[in-house]
């Protein structure tokens, strides 16, 4: 996986990009968690659950009905939210969606089961440039650490920074003109 906090950032970009009428701060703040809670899987390694299971990690949490689910989710959840049905069910989808996404581009471990309940391999994309997190926390002050933590920099949080900046300039009017979609 890249690091858990990593994966928050797409659903971030998505609530920049929509703007807080859109994506106000609770719907933000249950996307960005649901981005993260996939990971929860990884107790599995500590309870005897194998990797390959698709009770263990990347396993179910990381599939088509856990991102369809997730949308379920935006679509019931969102009064309380207080934001659209279609706003929300589109920003959980995308949170649970883009983990599986960014964990099918790492260079390790087992691919997520991406096509379940369709079929339960395991997949991968074609093109890998993240560097796979260690598993254990501590990992991550060694120099290993330091190359995941420039890898996801540069393929996911730059990238994602881009589009944020590049959709606020979109959305913001001309001088001298009112704003068509105000944020
Ligand atoms: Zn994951």
């Amino acid at each position: 996986m890249p690091t858990i906090l990593t994966h928050a950032a797409p659903a971030l970009t998505l609530g920049l990009a929509l703007g807080s009428k859109a994506v106000p701060p609770r719907l933000l703040v249950v996307g960005t968690a649901l981005a993260m809670a996939p990971d929860l899987d990884s107790i599995g390694f500590f309870m005897g659950v194998p990797y390959e299971s698709l009770w263990g990690h990347r396993g179910l949490s990381h599939s088509l009905a856990a991102a369809g689910l997730a949308g379920v989710l935006g679509l019931i959840l969102a009064p309380a939210l207080k934001a659209g049905r279609g706003a929300a069910a589109l920003l959980l989808w995308w949170a649970v969606a883009s983990h599986i996404v960014l964990d099918a581009a790492t260079t390790g471990g087992l691919g997520p089961a991406a096509l379940w309940p369709l079929e339960d391999g395991r997949h991968f994309l074609p093109w890998r440039p993240i560097r796979v997190a260690p598993m254990h926390p501590a990992a991550m002050l060694s120099g290993r650490g330091l190359a995941v933590m420039l890898s996801e920099l540069k393929w996911v949080w730059l990238p994602c920074l881009s589009a944020s900046f590049l959709l606020f300039m979109l959305r913001r009017p001309p001088a001298g003109r009112k704003n068509r979609f105000p944020r």
